[in-house]
């Protein structure tokens, strides 16, 4: 351009403009990896919010969700003040009362619950992430029926891992991503530990790494997956056992790993029809017996000096037969019912696909093993010049979860780990502190206490056998839920699904309050919306009270449950208040180190709120519940929930947090209290982290240093090595009870089912609603979790809902032809429960017999301060309206829930549907029901912006 002669004036732009007065470090909330964040705050409000590049979790990364805090900051939905019902249930009808008024009645209601029978209080969690506070709550209330959501969400992979190898996938265990080279992903749902999984991908796909996603729908990261595998919903476990028949078949199996660290070598008595069938042979010391080849003699199985043999048959001392349970386990998959040509049109996996990913993973575990040059010493004091290691890593999540078989699917998946040798050695996957764990964990789920006293213990556990259930002198459930009950023996995380239809039953017995705390009960935590609403609002026909007497409910947000309570507490955000990611509840520890973390208020509420956690420990001084008060019966921590962070000890030595304890916080894992324990996590941006020493962080089960470490830290009580169990002679303890054996049996009409799914081998069988229920219901209905939503949060904020405003049902294209649907079509989807009316998408990337929709996304009318005509509520849905929560009935009308038989996990994955063209043409899902009053809240604005005013304006930075 010819020069005009004229001095050219660039714009001024603001190069180093002040976004910021300040930054506060804390942790995300949007959804529940917490990663860290900070901050920055200007003029009194959030500018904007940052991912913390130091933090372990998440190294700076920061994800739509998180940045979207703000909006669920300022959401219009934010509950302002305690809430009294005024009009009748499900009315919305309420009358704003001060915290004195409603912490006075709550604690009227529960003091006299407890000292007439404290377990007719039920007192449920949504997904919180302050579970070690309310279960030791209830413990000091002595409510047993007491849990959060993990029954609805994963309680299947949590059991089966934490019964077969004492840690489990999700937030409890990584792949090591450093060094895997085949990585394959089942059922994982993208809002699901998501940034560490992205950044963990991320490598994987920098190195040139195979990543294969095992998932009937191809979004998230099955799209970004090298291979996807379109799976049947309900056969993963299948799938999986045919991957064991190749790999058995092929000899490609780590015979020295299963010989020294799993229970693959201790033989099991063959005595059919005895009380010790199926056990384990065991010596005078009460260990379990191997057959020494070398010796050529029976050993215990602990003698370090043995050579364990994996199979031939034995004679024990007393006569009886005893064979490995590698046999027995070999014996079973090799069988040609798991061969892939065999399984192939079950899962809708091709055979030649199941022998070609057998074949890739047997090549990189065996082919492309990786030899780490770092000696270590296991726990029988043998010395290992190198670290071994199979760079097969897998993880998994509710797609294979949610399922009446997913205890199972879960194990099977857990003995290909064993069998390649690839649980906690370099490139497979890894323990995350505190795990491993004994196994089961040696924490029993306590029975009932007595008017007025605390439970015995903690209200879940683990149960070893039979003789550890929750049942009473007529073998009936002794919990609201009926977990650890003969309906579902191994319960680990309670039944959240079944609370509000047993409390409407008044089965097993009739209780007084339902205290939930975020748990959306009457919309999409309920397996079905529309009978949890009519079972809240519904009346004794004799009495005219509600047939559930009273519910407290807490939430910080107006959501759909809101309605239905008869006192409301609202919570903070989760930017006004402290928490604690401990390592007694959910920590953020990974491969190489523990780490555990809190979150700060960076803003005092500008409402009339609290957070749950200092209302909790408020009521429970007020209650005067054992440890919340002193010998005087003053507060045991006047500063509520910061106080109690800081000063609570489990044990002595042990509290909320492992980080700078000691009087001088000096002491890491251990240590005396430490009065600015607090102080120091925020001049540490908010997180704590101990690396594991060098040579402890593989082969954790069984390395001495690593067992001494967890020890020192508190992890462990004892430093012993932890056998994994391939197979699980709890489980064989229970199928006994039910042929008759011992003291504590199933009740007749329970024997048949336990006897068939407590199989001490992983089996699988036919999701039960597709084996009993599925005529005219060809289709699987499942939902997917977007990566910008969790759970109903995200529907209702601003910024997110620009994301996904609506939800459609996406059904294969060929499929969709072949029932004359097209793209954009209404369309009528019926189960045996129920009908829907809604929205088809067609796509390529879905299994063809399989339709699915995004989870959450659907509002009810009302809530949420949402314009009653929101596309939420008009034409979003929620599949819930279609899921029953019992299956049909059986011969003599008996009706079990609709869930696994071994932990009751929530089935609702097995969901199966017919699709129609809707008759009538229509621009709005069904059903729709009446828009329930909003309680009081902030104005809604018509557009809701935030920003503006931050921006600089000409001359001013
Ligand atoms: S992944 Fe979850 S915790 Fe991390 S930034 Fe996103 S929403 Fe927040």
């Amino acid at each position: 351009m010819p020069d005009s002669g004229s001095p050219r004036r660039d714009p001024e732009i603001p190069k180093s403009a002040r976004v910021s007065d300040e930054v506060k470090y804390t942790t995300c909330y949007m959804c529940a990896c917490r990663c860290g964040i900070k901050v920055h705050l200007k003029d009194g409000g959030i500018r904007y919010i940052e991912g913390n590049r130091d933090h372990p979790v998440n190294r700076g990364v920061l994800c739509a969700k998180g940045s979207a805090g703000i909006m669920q900051h300022y959401s219009p939905a934010r509950l302002r003040k305690p809430l009294k019902r005024v009009g009748p249930r499900g009315s919305g009808e309420f009358q704003e009362i001060e915290w004195e008024e409603a912490l006075a009645t709550a604690v009227e209601w529960l003091g006299a619950i407890r000292a007439r029978d404290p377990k007719e209080l039920a007192f449920f969690t949504g997904r919180d992430q302050s579970q070690a506070l309310t279960g030791w709550w209830a413990t000091q209330f002595g409510t047993l029926n007491y849990a959060a959501h993990g029954g609805f969400c994963s309680v299947n992979m949590a059991a089966a891992g934490l019964y077969t190898i004492g840690g489990s996938f999700w937030e409890f265990g990584e792949p090591d991503w450093e060094r895997t080279k085949y990585f394959l992903l089942f059922g994982v749902a993208e809002d699901h530990d998501s940034n560490p999984i992205k950044l963990g991908l991320g490598k994987l796909k920098g190195r040139g790494a195979k990543v294969v996603s095992v998932n009937p729908v191809r979004t998230g990261y099955s799209a970004i997956a090298d291979e996807w595998v379109a799976i049947r919903p309900g056969t993963d476990g299948l799938l999986v056992l045919a991957l064991v028949h190749e790999l058995l078949r092929a000899g490609k199996i780590d015979a020295d790993y299963l010989a020294a660290y799993t229970n693959a070598p201790w033989l099991v008595i063959d005595a059919e029809g005895t009380a010790d069938h199926g056990l384990f042979a065991r010596g005078a010391d009460g260990a379990a017996l191997v057959w020494d080849r070398k010796r050529s003699a029976l050993v215990s199985a602990s003698d370090a000096e043995a050579m364990p043999a994996l199979t031939g048959e034995r004679r024990l001392p007393d006569g009886r037969r005893a064979v490995p349970a590698f046999e027995l386990m070999a014996r079973r998959y090799l069988d040609p019912r798991y061969a892939p040509d065999a399984v192939a049109a079950e899962t809708g996996v091709p055979a030649a696909t199941i022998k070609r990913l057998a074949a890739e993973i047997a090549h990189v575990a065996f082919g492309e093993a990786i030899v780490l040059d770092r000696p270590w010493t296991d726990a029988r004091g043998r010395q290992h010049a190198t670290m071994l290691g199979r760079p097969v890593a897998m993880h998994a999540m509710r797609g294979i979860s949610a399922h009446s078989n997913g205890f199972h699917t879960c194990r099977a998946l857990h003995l290909l780990q064993m069998l390649l040798g690839a649980v906690d050695t370099p490139g497979s996957f890894r323990y995350e502190p505190p795990y491993p764990r004994p196994i089961p964990p040696a924490i029993k789920p306590a029975g009932p206490a007595a008017a007025g006293k605390p439970l015995a213990g903690p209200p879940l556990g683990f149960p070893r056998g039979p003789e550890e259930l929750l049942v009473d002198g007529a073998r009936k459930p002794l919990r609201i839920d009926k977990a650890y009950s003969w309906e579902a023996p191994l319960a680990a995380h309670g039944l959240l699904h079944l609370v509000v239809l047993n409390a409407w039953k008044r089965d097993p017995y009739p209780i007084d309050t339902l205290f939930l705390y975020m748990a959306n009960m009457s919309w999409n935590s309920a397996m079905n919306t529309a009978e949890a609403m009519k079972m809240l609002a519904d009346r004794d026909e004799k009495t005219g009270d509600y047939r559930i007497p009273r519910i407290i409910y807490s939430d910080a947000y107006a959501s759909e449950m809101v309605a239905y309570a008869d006192l409301v507490l609202p919570d903070t955000t989760y930017l006004e208040r402290y928490d604690c990611i401990s390592l007694l509840d959910r920590p953020i520890s990974d491969g190489n180190g523990a780490a555990d973390a809190i979150r700060q208020p960076v803003l005092e509420p500008d409402r009339d709120v609290r957070p749950f956690q200092d209302v909790l420990i408020d009521l429970g001084a007020r209650l005067k519940l054992p440890g919340f008060v002193d010998a005087g019966g003053k507060p045991k921590y006047p500063g509520l929930y910061p106080d109690y962070i800081v000063n609570h000890e489990r044990r002595p030595g042990m509290g909320p947090l492992a980080g700078w304890r000691g009087a001088n916080g000096t002491a890491h894992g251990l240590g005396a209290v430490n009065p600015n324990q607090l102080e120091r996590y925020v001049e540490h941006q908010c997180f704590w982290r101990a690396e594991i020493p060098e040579e402890a962080r593989f082969y954790k089960f069984a390395n001495r240093a690593y067992l001494d470490w967890a020890k020192a830290m508190g992890f462990l009580d004892r430093a012993e090595p932890v056998v994994l169990q391939l197979y699980s002679e709890t489980l064989q303890k229970f199928r006994l009870a039910a042929q008759g054996h011992g003291a504590v049996q199933p009740p007749p009409e329970h024997r048949e089912r336990v006897a068939a799914y407590f199989d001490p081998l992983p089996i699988w069988y036919r999701p039960f609603e597709e084996a009993d229920g599925s005529a005219g219901f060809p289709l699987h209905a499942i939902t997917q979790r977007p990566a910008a939503m969790y759970h109903s949060w995200g529907s209702q904020n601003a910024w997110l809902r620009q994301i996904h405003g609506e939800n459609a049902l996406h059904i294969n294209r060929a499929t969709a032809a072949a029932l004359g649907i097209e793209d954009g079509d209404w369309v009528s989807v019926a189960s045996r429960h129920g009908r829907i009316v809604v929205r088809a998408k067609t796509m390529e990337g879905v299994n063809p017999d399989t339709v699915w929709t995004w989870n959450a996304i659907g509002k009810r009318a009302g809530a949420w301060n949402l314009d009653p005509k929101a596309a939420e509520s008009q034409r979003g849905f929620l599949l819930n309206h279609l899921i029953a929560e019992l299956l049909p009935p059986r011969e003599g009308g008996y009706r079990y829930a609709n869930a696994d038989p071994v932990t009751g996990q929530a089935a609702w994955y097995d969901l199966r549907v017919r699709i129609e063209k809707a008759p009538a043409a229509t621009d709005a899902s069904e059903p729709h029901f009446v828009a329930a009053k909003s309680p009081p809240l902030a104005a809604r604005p018509k557009v809701l912006r935030y920003g503006a005013k931050f921006r600089p304006r000409e001359g001013k930075p």
